[in-house]
C-alpha cells in the first residue's frame, strides 16, 4: 500500500505523441504530450515531430476526448 503524500499530488501516467509512454509525478492523473524524450526534435529531428502530431489527431479521434 502506498501512503499519500500530498492529496493532490501523485503518478501520472504521460502519453507521448509519438505513443511512448512513463510514469512521472503530477496533481494530474493523465497527462498527454506532443514530444518526450525519445521524439525530441533535439534527439531525431524535426521530420519526426511533425509524424507525432498527427498520431496525436488520430489518438483524439480514437478516443474522442479533448482536455
Ligand atoms: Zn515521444
Amino acid at each position: 500500500m502506498k501512503e499519500k503524500i500530498h492529496p493532490n499530488y501523485g503518478e501520472a501516467k504521460v502519453t507521448c505523441g509519438c505513443g511512448n509512454s512513463f510514469m512521472t509525478g503530477s496533481v494530474k492523473k493523465e497527462l498527454r504530450i506532443d514530444v518526450c524524450s525519445k521524439c525530441h526534435p533535439f534527439f531525431t529531428g524535426q521530420q519526426r515531430a511533425a509524424k507525432a502530431r498527427g498520431r496525436i489527431e488520430q489518438f483524439n479521434k480514437r478516443y474522442g476526448q479533448e482536455g
